[in-house]
């Protein structure tokens, strides 16, 4: 068709995503990639995001004023593909009527999946047998070689009754473990019947629970949940196992738990200053994951996806279906 053409919104994106999600992104938008392997470098973040009406970012991008700035005020909405959005400076955003999405309810059962691989992993010592079996030094079958710890029957705690502790706790049944949680707002009757989760305080919670999985938002008063005084709640047979962020837990004093004997071992996907891992934590009894939870390809797809609808719905004027600040909306 002839005629004048309207120019596309600007969008950057800070990854590029997987097939059907660019697909869709292309069809509406003029998107800039980062297609780098590595993640992008801050100061090109910075200058990418100059003048673009959309920015599509991932949980590696702080999206604070100093960015906000440097986007200028085409900057309309801000899609993490991230249900945690602690990168993001939600006010800020807010303030200046721009739009925060996140990627909720598509990634629960993937990332309780993986929580369950470290529970099973630092309880069953696979890591450590992986590691043996293909040394070359495995030479003969023992009795006693590498047991672990039985998960089977034992007491599940979580901390934070979410979307992602519902799914996790659900699948303890399989297990014919005992659940018990504690959460700022206690579920619902027929919840806590569905997943056989007694809620008690969290120091309960620590005392009691052989697994201790934490699935908390990371927010203020969130940061430095799990410190020395928590840890030493917790039994010295007990294991803590973070999917939720790394500053979730004071490292340190994880470190100092572990060097103490006071817990029996810990299974991280999340750190405290990721990518960084403290040396304290390359041990054998802590199994080490590099912020994986998430990471399968159905999901990360559908992760996409969403942050593209999400972008998508904002253009075509109608209300992104993850938006975490709908007051904007009301005020264009
Ligand atoms: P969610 O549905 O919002 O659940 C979080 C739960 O934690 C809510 O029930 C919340 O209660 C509760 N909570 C908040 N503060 C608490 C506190 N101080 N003590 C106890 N409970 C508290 O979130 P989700 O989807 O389950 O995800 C949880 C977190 O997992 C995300 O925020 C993200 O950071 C992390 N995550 C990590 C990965 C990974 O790759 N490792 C993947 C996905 C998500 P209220 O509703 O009353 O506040």
């Amino acid at each position: 068709m002839r005629g004048v053409s309207v120019s596309k919104p600007k969008v950057f994106s800070t990854h590029v995503l997987f097939d059907d999600p660019r697909r869709r992104l292309a069809e509406h938008f003029d998107v800039d990639y980062w297609t780098g392997e590595e993640r992008p470098p801050r100061p090109e973040v910075l200058k990418r995001v100059a003048g673009k009406d959309a920015l599509v970012c991932l949980l590696t991008e702080r999206v604070d004023q100093e960015l906000l700035d440097a986007a200028g005020p085409a900057l309309r909405i801000v899609a993490n593909v991230a249900v945690g959005y602690d990168n993001i400076d939600v006010s800020a955003c807010t303030e200046r009527s721009i739009a925060v999405t996140n990627t909720p309810g598509v990634l629960d059962e993937t990332t309780a999946d993986f929580t369950w691989t470290l529970l099973l992993a630092i309880a069953r010592r696979l890591v450590e047998g992986d590691r043996l079996a293909r040394s070359g030094e495995w030479l003969q079958w023992n009795f006693d070689l590498l047991c672990g710890t039985d998960v089977w029957g034992k007491t599940l705690g979580i901390i934070g009754l979410g979307q992602i502790g519902r799914a996790v706790a659900r699948r303890a049944a399989g297990f014919r473990m005992r659940v018990i949680y504690y959460s700022t707002t206690r579920a619902p009757a027929e919840v806590e019947k569905e997943l056989h989760a007694e809620y008690m305080e969290q120091d309960r919670v620590l005392e009691q629970a052989d697994f201790v999985s934490l699935h908390v938002p990371l927010r203020a008063d969130t940061r430095g949940l799990i410190g020395p005084a928590e840890l030493a709640k917790m039994k010295r047979t007990a294991f803590l196992i973070n999917t939720a962020r790394g500053p979730v837990v004071q490292e340190a004093a994880l470190v100092d738990a572990l060097d103490q004997g006071r817990i029996a071992g810990a299974a991280l996907d999340v750190f405290e200053r990721e990518p960084l891992i403290s040396d304290g934590l390359r041990r054998d009894n802590v199994v080490l994951a590099p912020h994986l939870g998430s990471a399968s390809l159905e999901t990360r797809t559908r992760m996409a996806i969403i942050a593209v609808e999400n972008v998508i719905a904002f253009f075509n004027g109608k209300r992104p279906p993850a938006i975490l600040n709908p007051e904007v909306l009301r005020r264009k």
